[in-house]
């Protein structure tokens, strides 16, 4: 496997990372995952976006040129023969003897390597479960930070219970996202998901869907929902890079809907892959 690691390709047993860099000892780095379909990115640019949003955020000091990130990233994939799949890319804010403060002279550390990803059908067709998890996390929750132990134990305690999903929630009129994905309901032919704000992460397949429902016709509406308006909702879905549309069908023991994959999140679906060739949002 090819890795890039600060704008050169190596071998993975060659990538070495310092031992103090601050990605290691403070999770003080931010990072994205891209999706490969037809070895092509997808939405690459909204994801680049993202990330110097990240960057911005946490004053880490990289000054991200795009176009040449961009090349980097091209070239990775081809390296890699990657047709249908993933990267995964992080970059933290240096290596520096450890301190809390930001260190005075670092380089941030950019590195990015493929990861297997394939479309999960399985779970697009027959839906999954979830479990409520209370949001532990911190209130910065629109960085792509790699901070991720509240999130890593939420999903934790949903395998652990025997469901796929951890749903988050800060109160219970305040559903948030979910370990990894945002969450969505249908009520009434309306599609409603968490406001774009310090609560949850804005992801672009969340901002995809927002997109389709558009061309689709189907009302969307960014508002806070309740745990009981979750359950109550006609359907339940969940949106990521490598999850894209899954129907959850079941929340705790109460069934959401009748059970099954509701038919906006099935339209959602299909129009996934008939506008998966669109450049950049608008
Ligand atoms: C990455 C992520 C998402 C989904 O973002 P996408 O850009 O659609 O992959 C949602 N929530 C959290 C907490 C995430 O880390």
């Amino acid at each position: 496997m090819f890795v890039l690691l600060n704008n050169k390709f190596i071998d993975r047993q060659d990538s070495l990372i310092d031992i103090e860099d601050r990605g290691n000892q403070f999770g003080d780095g931010v990072y994205e995952v891209f999706r490969i379909y037809d070895g092509e990115y997808f939405l690459l640019d909204d994801h680049l976006k993202r990330l110097e949003f990240s960057l911005k955020e946490t004053q880490i000091d990289y000054n991200l040129n795009q176009s040449k990130l961009k090349d980097q990233l091209l070239t990775l994939a081809q390296k890699n023969d990657v047709v249908d799949g993933g990267i995964y890319l992080q970059i933290s804010r240096g290596s520096a003897a450890r301190n809390h403060p930001f260190p005075e002279q670092t380089t941030p550390t950019v590195l990015a390597y493929p990861i297997p990803v394939t479309q999960p059908k399985e779970q697009q067709q027959n839906g999954i479960q979830a479990t409520l998890y209370q949001d532990i996390r911190w209130l910065r929750c629109d960085i792509k930070s790699l901070n991720l132990l509240g999130n890593v134990m939420a999903k934790q305690h949903a395998l652990d219970y025997g469901v796929n999903e951890a749903i988050f929630y800060r109160d219970k009129d305040h559903v948030t996202e979910g370990s990894s994905c945002n969450v969505f309901i249908v009520r009434d032919g309306v599609i409603q998901t968490h406001p774009a704000n310090n609560y949850i992460l804005n992801g672009i397949t969340r901002l995809y869907i927002q997109y389709l429902a558009k061309q689709l016709d189907i009302p969307i509406k960014e508002e806070v929902f309740s745990v009981d308006e979750l359950k109550q909702a006609d359907e339940v879905f969940i949106s990521s890079t490598t999850s894209e549309v899954i129907s959850v069908i079941d929340i705790d023991g109460q069934t959401i809907g009748d059970g099954q994959p509701g038919p906006v999140a099935q339209q959602l679906l299909d129009a996934f892959f008939d506008h998966k060739d669109i450049q950049q949002l608008p």
